[in-house]
C-alpha cells in the first residue's frame, strides 16, 4: 500500500487512517447489512483494530440487533451518526465501511457473501468468489448460540476455500476468510 487509506464521517468530526491493507474485503448481501445500510449490500474492509488509527473524533458504539438474536456494535460519529465501522464477535477486528473511505474506488471486494439474499438486479462478476452464506472453508460451523443460523445453512464445498491474501503474514492466525466462524 503506497498511500495509507483515510476516511471519515459526513461532518468531518471522525477521521481515520488504515495503517495497512485490509485482511480481506467483503461485499455482504445479507439482510442485516441491507437493513443497516438501507441499501443493497455493504462493503466491509476487515482489518485489525490496532491498524485503524483515529485521526479525529471518537466513534461511539451502538448495539444493533441482528436477525439471529445476536448483536453487533456499529461505531458512529457522535455528531452526524454516520457509521464508520462495525465490530462482531472478535473485538480485535474492525469491519470498516468502504463507503466512508475518501476514495471508495480504491478497494474492491475479494469475496461476495450471503448472496442468497442478493437483490436480483445485481449481477456479480465471475472473477470474484461468491458464496450463498458465510461459509468459506468447509469446516463444520461452530455451535454457539450466536451462530445458530449457520447450522441451517448449506455448507460450501471444500473446493470453494477462499484464502485471505495475507494468510502467510500470520496476521491474526487466519486460516481462511471466514474469520468469525472458524
Ligand atoms: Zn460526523
Ligand atoms: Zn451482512
Amino acid at each position: 500500500m503506497s498511500v495509507p487509506r483515510e476516511g471519515g464521517c459526513a461532518c468531518g468530526a471522525v477521521r481515520y487512517r488504515l495503517t495497512s491493507d485490509p485482511l480481506f474485503t467483503h461485499c455482504c448481501h445479507c439482510l442485516n447489512c441491507q437493513r443497516q445500510t438501507g441499501s443493497a449490500f455493504v462493503i466491509n474492509l476487515l482489518i485489525e483494530a490496532d491498524r485503524v488509527e483515529l485521526l479525529a473524533g471518537v466513534p461511539q458504539p451502538v448495539d444493533v440487533p441482528r436477525d439471529d438474536g445476536s448483536k453487533q456494535q456499529i461505531f458512529r460519529c457522535p455528531t452526524c451518526q454516520v457509521a464508520v465501522f462495525s465490530q462482531y464477535a472478535r473485538p480485535e477486528v474492525r469491519f470498516v465501511r468502504g463507503g466512508t473511505l475518501d476514495q471508495p474506488s480504491g478497494v474492491a471486494p475479494d469475496v461476495h457473501i450471503f448472496t442468497r439474499s442478493k437483490l436480483s438486479w445485481i449481477t456479480l462478476p465471475d472473477s470474484v468468489p461468491a458464496f450463498e452464506v458465510y461459509r468459506l472453508c468447509g469446516r463444520p460451523p461452530v455451535s454457539n448460540g450466536s451462530r445458530r443460523s449457520l447450522r441451517r445453512q448449506t455448507p460450501t464445498p471444500e473446493t470453494s476455500v477462499a484464502r485471505p491474501r495475507h494468510a502467510r503474514d500470520g496476521r491474526l492466525g487466519l486460516r481462511c476468510a471466514c474469520l468469525l466462524v472458524c
